[in-house]
Order: structure tokens, then C-alpha cells, then sequence
């Protein structure tokens, strides 16, 4: 909970006092937030309502792309403090970009622990619920912002693998499949399916929530982008963060 409140304190400039009273540290390095045991590094730059967020420790590309992203650009970037792609949380490990929603975390869980008793687990699930309200409420962008979230991929994923979920696709002969982007609001899609990129619309909710991140922005009806490449193709991924910024007003 003093994590939490040291976030907000150093990301809303509000006084908020620590439950014990002791006065804050005084923290010299970057503003951090923290979700299911991991640290979020937030880079702040300007006064733009855009909200960007790396969540994959293992993802290197995506995260350079968005350090050099946000040095340009204004918005606010939430960097995950991990080198792996899962994260600790108690005694397990869990896909950070899999415990947005209640269901997506109590599979998530499952996975690695299996044996977890019912009490264990619930009590688990309820600590992730309390820590999301807060999270969302300092990630999610304001009315009209963009979350823009980047991931890289390593083999097979690719954006065939999305058409069953979208409502509308758009891909380009030359780009290569595993370089897309999937968005959630129709007027974006219409300017990215004019773009030199592969992109999809994904506007309705799935079948079975798998906790992803973008499910609860479609929930809160925020224009989410995820612009995903092939791990090492920065220039790539610079040129797609680029364009989105450019031409998503
Ligand atoms: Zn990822």
C-alpha cells in the first residue's frame, strides 16, 4: 500500500501521508507504480493525454522503441521493472498482461499453480482485484486519450492469429505479418487501414476474457493500440509508434 501511495504522491504531486506517518523517502530516481508485485518505471514527458505501457520484461525491442518514443513525444510511459516475461507474485510467477480481469488472472494463476487451494487462491485474486482499481486508475488515459501498448513477438504469433477476434482487418502485401497493430475504436482503424501497416479492429468483447489489457480498455471504452513486432525490428516499430502518432489526432 506505501508503494502505492509513494506513486501517486510522485506522479499526481498530491500529499497524500503514508499510513505509518513516517515522512517519504526522499526518492530521487524515477516515479514508479507497483501491479502484482512488479515496479512500473513512469516516464513522463509534457502534457498529453496518451498513455504507452511496455509489459513484457523479455520484449527489449518494444522497450527501446518506447524509451525513444516518449523522449520525442508527450504522454506518459510505463516501463515493467522485469527482464523476464512472467513476474513474481507470491510464491508463483504470472503473465502480467494476463491479470486484467478477475477470470484472465485466476487462469493465469492456474497455470503455474495448479495445487493452489481454493482460500490461497481467492485471497490471491481479491489482492489482484484491490491493486488493478488502483493501477487502471493511474494508467487509464482520460476521456479521448490513446493507450498505446507494445509488444514484441518471437516465433509463430502473427497477425492471421488475431482474425478470428476482429471485426475488421486490414493486411498489406509487403509488411510482413508479424509487424500489426490491433485497435479498438472504429475512427482509428479507418486511418490505420490507409497506413503502409497491418492493423485489425478488435471492438467487441472475446468470447473468453483472457485478462490482456486490451479487453479492459474495450471494457472502459478507451482507444487502445497495440503495436506489436517482431522482436529486433526497431526502426520498424519506431516507424509504426511514429505513424500512430502523427495521424491518430
Ligand atoms: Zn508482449
Amino acid at each position: 500500500m506505501m508503494l502505492i501511495n509513494i506513486c501517486i504522491f510522485l506522479i499526481l504531486s498530491v500529499n497524500i501521508q503514508p499510513k505509518n506517518n513516517k515522512p517519504f523517502k526522499k526518492v530521487d530516481m524515477n516515479p514508479f507504480i507497483t501491479f502484482a508485485g512488479a515496479r512500473f518505471d513512469v516516464k513522463e514527458n509534457g502534457e498529453s493525454t496518451n498513455r504507452y505501457i511496455w509489459l513484457h520484461g523479455d520484449e527489449q525491442t518494444a522497450r527501446m522503441a518506447l524509451e525513444h518514443h516518449i523522449k520525442k513525444y508527450q504522454g506518459i510511459a510505463f516501463f515493467i521493472a522485469s527482464k523476464t516475461r512472467e513476474v513474481p507474485f507470491k510464491k508463483t510467477i504470472i503473465d502480467p498482461n494476463r491479470i486484467f480481469s478477475r477470470r484472465g488472472a485466476y487462469h493465469a494463476l492456474r497455470k503455474f499453480k495448479p495445487d493452489w487451494g481454493s482460500t490461497v487462491l481467492e485471497n490471491a485474486l481479491d489482492e489482484l482485484d484491490e491493486e488493478r482499481k488502483f493501477f487502471l486508475d493511474i494508467l487509464m488515459p482520460a476521456q479521448g486519450g490513446k493507450l498505446i501498448s507494445v509488444h514484441n513477438n518471437f516465433r509463430g504469433y502473427n497477425v492471421h492469429k488475431e482474425k478470428r477476434r476482429s471485426q475488421k482487418i486490414s493486411i498489406k502485401k509487403d509488411q510482413n505479418p508479424r509487424d500489426f497493430i490491433i485497435c479498438t475504436h472504429i475512427d482509428d482503424y479507418k486511418i490505420l487501414e490507409r497506413s503502409p501497416f497491418n492493423v485489425v479492429l478488435q471492438n467487441l468483447p472475446p468470447e473468453q476474457d483472457d485478462g490482456s489489457l486490451s479487453w479492459e480498455a474495450l471494457r472502459r471504452n478507451v482507444r487502445y493500440l497495440n503495436i506489436e513486432t517482431r522482436l529486433g525490428y526497431l526502426t520498424q516499430q519506431k516507424k509504426m509508434l511514429d505513424f500512430v502518432e502523427k495521424n491518430l489526432k
